[in-house]
């Protein structure tokens, strides 16, 4: 009788085990390290931000989708939004949308848009091939998600220079896609996970816990369209989700990722026959910007998180000194110091990579330095 208890519990083990499996569960985790917040620099008399130039947080706003299919005016009309705002917005372009008969080269007033939104510091970066079936990469061997990925690379490098990110079609990715991405030289992954907030770096071995790390960023957003079936009667309550989500991600030191589908927020809704869901992004922008956000595209925020996690920083002190010394191969301009002042200390010197970059002697106890 005993016995056949524990058959049972292995039974329902294995086939909840292979269900989890099968469903690919494990795009939505996240190994255990990205659970800390892998900027923190403290120590007693200064912490560097995580944010360039004294931004209180990053927000960063992602629309999926665009490809050949796309209208010129409604990409122009999320433009006019973003810039409005000083966004720099990150758009997931589908380079053969629904086959190879539908290259986003034969549309050239979209592309021509995208080059002119280029321009302006947004930032095009890769989603699929054909986006067809819509979890294009979904059982596919590692040659084949090469493949894939491969072909989308070549198509919108050739018409709008290196691309650097990758969002999966429909979040649909496991770690043979993360090999592949950093085998093309991604610097980062734009996917999705339900219980971690911070950008991390994956593992490439099977278990999502442990392994060697993957060189490749994963800045992952909540899977959800934020704007998705966005009337004039929801929206209050969908722009209350929005920030509601915005803000925990904003309380625990996390950036944002806003994310949503061009065709979300170029709806009309048929009863007040206005764009809600832009509009719904135009007040959310608004609010982001109200809290000092900085609004950088995904390769912006990549570069920084990196730049960041490798810079070396030390510091010495003598008599009311202080010397801190920092030494990087990456020079970004930005970086934040929140000095934290024992009475005693007044004079400040920094340097980086050896040069004398800022001095002060009479700091105050409390000095943010920008440099
Ligand atoms: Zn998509």
């Amino acid at each position: 009788m005993v016995f056949r208890k524990y058959y049972a519990l292995i039974v329902v083990v294995v086939i909840f085990g292979a269900l989890l499996f099968s469903f690919n569960i494990q795009r939505y985790f996240a190994p255990l390290s990205s659970f800390e917040d892998p900027l923190q620099q403290d120590n007693d008399y200064f912490s560097i931000g995580k944010y360039p130039f004294g931004y209180n947080g990053a927000c960063m706003v992602t629309v999926d989708d665009v490809s050949f299919w796309t209208l010129t005016e409604e990409l122009q009309s999320l433009r006019e939004i973003t810039r409005l705002h000083g966004v720099h917005a990150t758009y997931f372009v589908i380079p053969a949308h629904g086959g190879a008969a539908y290259p986003i080269s034969n549309n050239m007033e979209v592309v021509e848009l995208l080059l002119k939104c280029m321009g302006e510091g947004d930032e095009v970066a890769l989603h699929g091939y054909t986006h067809s079936p819509t979890t294009e990469l979904k059982g596919k061997s590692r040659a084949d998600q090469e493949e894939i990925i491969r072909k989308g690379l070549a198509e919108l490098t050739n018409i709008f220079g290196p691309v650097y990110g990758f969002r999966p079609p429909a979040f649909w990715k496991n770690t043979a896609t993360y090999s592949v991405l950093e085998e093309l030289e991604f610097l980062y992954c734009a996917s999705a996970c339900v219980f971690n907030v911070n950008p991390y770096h994956p593992f490439d071995t099977f278990s999502p816990f442990f392994g060697e790390e993957i060189n490749l960023i994963e800045i992952p957003c909540f899977p959800t369209d934020y704007l998705a079936n966005i009337t004039s009667e929801n929206s209050s309550e969908q722009l209350f989700k929005l920030k509601t989500r915005f803000d925990g991600c904003y309380e625990k030191g996390a950036p944002f990722v806003f994310f949503s589908h061009l065709e979300t927020l170029l709806y009309i809704d048929k009863s007040s026959g206005r764009y809600e869901g832009l509009s719904a992004l135009d007040n959310f922008l608004s609010y982001t910007h109200s809290l000092n956000m900085w609004m950088p595209t995904m390769l912006e925020y990549a570069k920084w998180q990196i730049f960041l996690e490798d810079i070396k920083i030390s510091y010495n002190i003598s008599s009311n000194k202080i010397n801190i010394s920092m030494m990087s191969d990456d020079v970004i301009d930005g970086i934040t110091i929140y000095m934290n002042l024992p009475d005693d200390i007044n004079d400040v010197t920094i340097s980086f990579n050896n040069v004398v970059c800022y001095k002060c002697d009479t700091c105050s106890k409390n000095e943010i330095i920008i440099l």
